[in-house]
């Protein structure tokens, strides 16, 4: 287990905020998670994947807990479905690279989300027509009120659009590995966001999950930034719905989803655009050229301010326009 006083997160949040926690904690197992007593800890205590969808706002006054716990164990070889359980730590992608590279199918338009196995059950991470609860059969955790071991079928998770009920529960359970079931059946899912094109003149009736894989990874490579190279969180905004007379009233010339309740969803990067803030900069922040949903750390020495500071713009300006307000997608820490 790894114990360390006045931590610098900067490399364990993808937007490089230069921010400490008085302490981090790395476990490698269940048991050695169970023997801490967290009680004893320095308050508060938030666990951590590998910050892909957070926004530390400042130094954590408390304690960050993180797992190490890598393993990647087939447990069920069917004829068909193909069970395995992923420690909590693995990063997500490397999970689908195994699972892909076995010639198997699930989880291939996932590849490329930044983050871990575990943030993947908590999020019901999503992408291409694929999300993580689709594949997940159950998610092992420890329940911090009684510190006892959990385990949830997925249809005890509560998944909805990136949604679970460790969100609804925030804190209250860790997750220690997550139960996939993949299959051998010829599966490709080819129809969003220009998987067929990015595999045009394939025979798409005899791809791998490898071929799939590596479409969805040029595509993201397109257009996304790579953590590697520049931080950001992904998607800052959520997308706003409205009602329909909503819609009509503030932006009927505006791409839109019309749900099946008779509201409206909004493309956030839509209004962002059209606003002009395509591109702008305040401080070290940005927001990303090649989608403006994206804010990026672009100077690399970005502050919390600065990426705060777009946000509110943003935000404010899009009430004044659209009389929407956007929520934030990144969790502010
Ligand atoms: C460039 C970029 C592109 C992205 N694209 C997508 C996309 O296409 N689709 C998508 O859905 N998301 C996307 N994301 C968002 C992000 O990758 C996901 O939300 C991911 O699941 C976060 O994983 P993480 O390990 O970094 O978790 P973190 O950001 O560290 O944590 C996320 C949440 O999970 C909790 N958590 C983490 N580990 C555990 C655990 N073991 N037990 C209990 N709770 C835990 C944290 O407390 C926090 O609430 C993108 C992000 C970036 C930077």
């Amino acid at each position: 287990m790894k114990r360390i006083e006045n931590y610098d997160l900067s490399k364990q949040n993808t937007f490089g905020m230069k921010v400490k926690a008085a302490l981090y904690i790395e476990y490698d197992s269940l048991e050695e998670l169970m023997s801490l007593d967290v009680k004893a800890l320095p308050q508060p205590v938030f666990h951590i994947g590998a910050g892909s969808n957070l926004l530390f706002t400042k130094d954590f006054p408390g304690t960050v807990l993180h797992s190490n716990i890598k393993f990647i164990k087939y447990v069920d070889m069917g004829l068909d479905e193909v069970l395995l359980t992923v420690g909590s730590g693995v990063v997500f992608d490397d999970f689908i690279a195994n699972v892909a590279g076995n010639g198997l199918w699930g989880p291939e338009n996932l590849s490329l989300i930044p983050g871990e196995v575990g943030a993947s059950a908590v999020q019901n991470i999503g992408a291409y027509g694929v999300e993580a609860k689709d594949i997940i059969s159950g998610v092992v955790c420890l329940d911090t009120r009684d510190w006892t071991k959990t385990v949830f079928k997925v249809g005890e998770c509560e998944y909805g659009y990136r949604d679970s009920r460790f969100k609804h529960e925030r804190g209250r359970y860790i997750i220690t590995s997550v139960l996939f079931r993949v299959t051998r059946k010829y599966s490709p899912k080819l129809e969003y966001g220009g998987v067929k094109a990015a595999l045009e003149g394939r025979d798409l009736t005899a791809l791998t999950p490898m071929d799939v894989r590596e479409a969805i990874i040029g595509i993201r490579r397109a257009k996304l930034p790579d953590p590697a190279e520049i931080g950001s969180a992904g998607s800052f905004f959520k997308n706003p719905v409205v009602s329909r007379e909503h819609f009509e009233r503030v932006a009927p010339e505006a791409p839109h989803y019309d749900l099946p309740d008779g509201t409206v969803k909004i493309p956030a990067a839509w209004m962002i655009d059209q606003l002009g803030f395509r591109g702008q900069k305040l401080g070290g922040a940005q927001v990303y050229e090649k989608q403006p949903l994206v804010i990026v750390n672009a100077s690399g020495n970005a502050t919390p301010e600065d990426v705060i500071g777009l946000e509110n713009q943003i935000i404010a300006k899009v009430q004044e326009k659209y009389d929407i307000t956007l929520h934030p997608e990144v969790d502010h820490i």
